[in-house]
């Protein structure tokens, strides 16, 4: 049973008065041991409910006591800007699919084209689109949005990603193949990165394999950027799905 604690995941986390009867009425039994979910981190750890430690007349605490729970590797979705409502699709369907992070950013060949303002009032919508489709599947740690401005140097930064760029001219590796490899190699984050509606100019693909992408074929079919997204998270998904 998982609950959710929107709070960064500590050793020990004191569960505040007002959620204490809550918690008790979940999880009756002294040996149940709840998989709590912590806010700000996507990750999962299982805990156990302990008496009161603080001296607080009702207050419990969680310790932490097992390995991280989460099932699989984070998944970080690198999503071109779309125009209209292709974007917010794929932000549902990510979220659905279980990624743990979503950067959304311009590229040379973007259609959709926003504003700094403009972005602002985009991006509570999108967030609002990630809350429901969480509540709709039963997330309880919802996917992070991050408005990026160059995905070279998210790539730069982010190097403990593999980060894989899906490139519709790619012809020696597909995703499966690169999926296998990081399999191998124990590799627990992995990213994958969608074009815009344009495409990828070469020197984009050169200035991602040069911070390390690999770029990957979603097979002979050109697929539309959404389908692509979708196709692409599925796959990493279900490969890991135990
Ligand atoms: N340049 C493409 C064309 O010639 O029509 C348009 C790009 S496609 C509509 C949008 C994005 O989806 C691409 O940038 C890529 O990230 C992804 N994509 C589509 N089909 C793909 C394929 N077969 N292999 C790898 N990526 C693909």
């Amino acid at each position: 049973k998982k609950i959710f604690i929107p709070t960064p995941l500590a050793d020990v986390i004191i569960i505040p008065r007002e959620e204490t009867h809550h918690l008790l009425r979940v999880f009756r039994h002294p040996q149940d041991k709840p998989i709590v979910v912590g806010g700000s981190d996507e990750r999962s750890g299982i805990y156990q409910i302990v008496a009161v430690e603080d001296g607080c007349a009702s207050a419990h605490c969680l310790r932490y006591c097992d390995e991280d729970m989460a099932d699989g590797p984070e998944i970080i979705l690198m999503q071109a800007f779309l125009k209209g409502d292709r974007f917010e699709w794929v932000l549902q369907k990510a979220t659905e699919l279980g990624v743990n992070r979503i950067y959304a950013v311009k590229t040379e060949n973007c259609v959709a084209k926003y504003t700094s303002d403009k972005l602002a009032g985009k991006t509570a919508r999108w967030e609002k689109i990630i809350r429901e489709a969480g509540q709709q599947c039963g997330r309880m740690a919802l996917p992070s949005l991050v408005i990026a401005e160059s995905m070279h140097d998210v790539c730069a930064e982010e190097e403990d990603i593999q980060w894989l760029v899906a490139y519709e001219d790619e012809d020696k590796h597909t995703l499966r193949e690169r999926l296998e490899e990081a399999t191998l190699v124990g590799c627990d984050r992995i990213g994958i990165i969608i074009g815009p509606e344009g495409g990828f100019d070469d020197s984009e693909i050169e200035a991602l394999m040069s911070v390390g992408a690999y770029p990957v074929s979603l097979g002979s079919n050109i697929l539309r950027a959404e389908t692509a997204a979708v196709a692409a998270v599925s796959m990493i998904s279900y490969h890991y799905m135990k």
